[in-house]
This record gives C-alpha cells, sequence and structure tokens, in this order.
C-alpha cells in the first residue's frame, strides 16, 4: 500500500489543527538552508519512508529558542506500530524505520524466536537541553533529531524493557540487546544505552546529530 497521497491530506488536516504555540511559530520566519517539508530533498525521504512505513508528515514549526520541527513525520508503523512518538525528522524516521526492519526484527527471530510485534519509546521530539539540564547545549531532541526508545513487545507476548531486561538472566534476552544496539550504532549518529550512564538506564537514546558516538 501506498502512503504518499495520505499524509499530503494529513499534513493539511495537522495544520488546521493549531496549537498555542502555532501562531508565534508562523510568523518566524524559516531560516535559510533550513530543510523543511516541502525541501525536494525532504519530498524524496519521504516518498521513500512512504515504501516502508506509515505516517503523517507534520507543518514544519519553529518554537523559539532553538526548538523546532521542521521536515518531521509522526511515524505510526515502521513494519510495526511505534508508541509514544512525537515529530521525527525525516532523516530520523527513515533510519529508525530502516533499524526496526533490518536490526530488530531480525534480531528478535534469532536470538529470542518470535516475530517482533511493536516497539515502545518515550518519544521524540522535546525542547530541553541535553540531559535535561537547566543549562547547557540543547538536546538533539529540541530538533525532533532524536528518539528514546524503552521496549519491545514480541508477538508470543513477552515484553522485554531495557530498564527490566539490560541485566537480564537470560543470555538470549541480553544478546537480544546488545545485538540491536550495535545496529543502531552503525545507523544513527549517537547511541546511548543503560552502557552510557544511570540516565539512560531505561532506554537508548538514538539520534542524527553528533557523532559517531557509540556506548
Ligand atoms: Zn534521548
Amino acid at each position: 500500500m501506498r502512503w504518499g497521497s495520505l499524509w499530503c491530506g494529513l499534513a493539511l488536516m495537522l495544520a488546521s489543527c493549531t496549537g498555542r504555540d502555532d501562531r508565534r511559530a508562523e510568523t518566524r520566519p524559516v531560516p535559510p538552508n533550513r530543510l523543511t517539508i516541502d525541501s525536494p530533498q525532504v519530498r524524496v525521504c519521504l516518498a521513500n519512508l512512504g515504501q516502508l512505513a506509515r505516517f503523517q508528515a507534520l507543518p514544519d514549526r519553529d518554537y523559539g529558542g532553538g526548538c523546532h520541527n521542521f521536515a518531521s513525520v509522526k511515524l505510526l508503523d515502521a513494519g510495526v506500530p511505534v508508541a509514544n512518538l512525537g515529530p521525527m525528522n525525516c532523516s530520523l524516521a527513515a533510519t529508525f524505520t530502516a533499524w526496526v526492519r533490518n536490526g530488530i526484527m531480525p534480531a528478535a527471530r534469532l536470538y529470542l524466536g518470535s516475530e517482533l510485534a511493536k516497539v515502545e519509546t518515550f518519544g521524540s521530539y522535546s525542547c530541553r537541553n541535553v540531559n535535561g539540564a537547566q543549562a547547557g547545549r540543547l538536546s538533539e531532541h529540541a530538533s525532533a533529531n532524536a528518539v528514546d526508545v524503552s521496549g519491545f513487545v514480541l508477538a508470543d507476548g513477552r515484553r522485554i524493557t531495557l530498564k527490566q531486561d539490560w541485566t537480564s538472566p537470560d543470555p538470549a534476552i541480553r544478546s537480544f540487546l546488545v545485538a540491536i544496539r550495535t545496529s543502531a550504532c552503525r545507523r544513527f549518529k549517537t547511541v546511548l544505552s543503560p552502557d552510557y550512564n544511570s540516565l539512560h538506564a531505561d532506554h537508548f537514546h538514538l539520534d542524527m546529530g553528533r557523532g559517531p558516538f557509540c556506548r
């Protein structure tokens, strides 16, 4: 099934569902060289993503202070449903979808003997600094360029979470989680796992910003 025509309509619907920040956002000029939902290369990205995923294209929004979601989509299904996602820029959404389909799905079969049924996340876009600090550098989440993945539901009913299972007594579950982190590190610019620090004890942080960094 093709979704290309669907996202156009949804984008128009979303544009009419204006939120509190939208009037301010609409009066702010788009910086030069910024990719937008209408940029030719983003249209190519969306067309390619439409072959592999179900999504809604989102209106470009600049919330000030460096926070924005340009050229972004809300990913609904990346081969399996993905829970709790907000805006992700198209490049991130495409990388994420490839990781789900070519990294997580085969690893679930290989290590756990089950099909993947769902990916659970803590979200994607969030206007905040790195590590949620009061001061410092803006997080990649602030430009819809990062996603936090918290767990996986299998077709056999098992639910594997980073929080509970990174140190699972079951070696197959540990191998699954390490394998999909390795796969993520080949795809995303930065991957932070529970091995990085306690702030990431319950999720993989994946972004397309600086890097490469994998821990
Ligand atoms: Zn994160």
